[in-house]
């Protein structure tokens, strides 16, 4: 593609949004799909921006429900066992970021990335005239069960813990969960 210094691949909100950055840096910047552009996971997700899920899924407890997961047949997690092998260098990994050390360096990373989330959302879409399209309504935790609900309660801003992963973020009063 002579025409063209760059090539992302795939149009879903990731690839779109970086040609649209090196668009703008003057870049010459192809978008290939195998599909029309956004029909992948960005077509239907749920639209929340999740700016407050800065919990790695693989906390300590998962330890506990993984036998369970493994043998239950309708259950979230199946693993064919002649992969594991190969699996095994990437589960060891895993298992070395369940230590708490490791999990909380895991959990200021991703508050560092989604800290940031917001106001970019914001300015793309200021960007090309559509800033409508992003609603700023906090958002509702719900539970069917109580046993489910996880180990953190409402954080008010005032707790001043280091922490606390939404210290000084961007979240609002209600959007604001902390450990409890
Ligand atoms: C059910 C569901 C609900 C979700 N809800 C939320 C939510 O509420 N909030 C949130 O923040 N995130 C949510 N997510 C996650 C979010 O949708 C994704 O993180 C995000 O859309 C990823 O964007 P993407 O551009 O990386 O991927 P995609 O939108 O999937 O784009 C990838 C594109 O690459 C193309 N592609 C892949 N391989 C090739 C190839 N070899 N050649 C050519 N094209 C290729 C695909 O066709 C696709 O169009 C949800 C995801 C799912 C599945």
């Amino acid at each position: 593609m002579p025409d063209h210094d760059i090539v992302v691949v795939g149009a879903g909100i990731i690839g779109v949004a970086c040609a649209l950055q090196l668009a703008r840096q003057g870049r010459q910047v192809v978008v290939l799909d195998r599909q029309e552009p956004g029909m992948g996971a960005s077509y239907g997700n749920a639209g929340h921006l999740a700016t407050e899920q800065v919990f790695p899924i693989a906390d300590l407890s998962i330890l506990k429900r993984l036998p369970r997961m493994l043998l239950d047949p309708m259950g979230p997690l199946r693993l064919d066992w002649r992969y594991l092998p190969r699996a095994l260098p990437w589960f060891l990994r895993l298992l070395m970021n369940l230590r708490p050390a490791s999990y909380q360096r895991t959990v200021a990373g991703l508050r560092t990335l989604n800290e940031g989330s917001l106001g970019a959302w914001q300015r793309l879409l200021h960007s090309i005239g559509r800033a409508d399209l992003l609603r700023e309504e906090g958002s509702l935790l719900v539970f069917e069960r109580a046993q489910s609900r996880p180990p953190w309660r409402p954080c008010n801003n005032a707790c001043n813990s280091s922490r606390c992963p939404w210290r000084s973020g961007p979240l609002r009063p209600y959007a604001r969960l902390h450990r409890s």
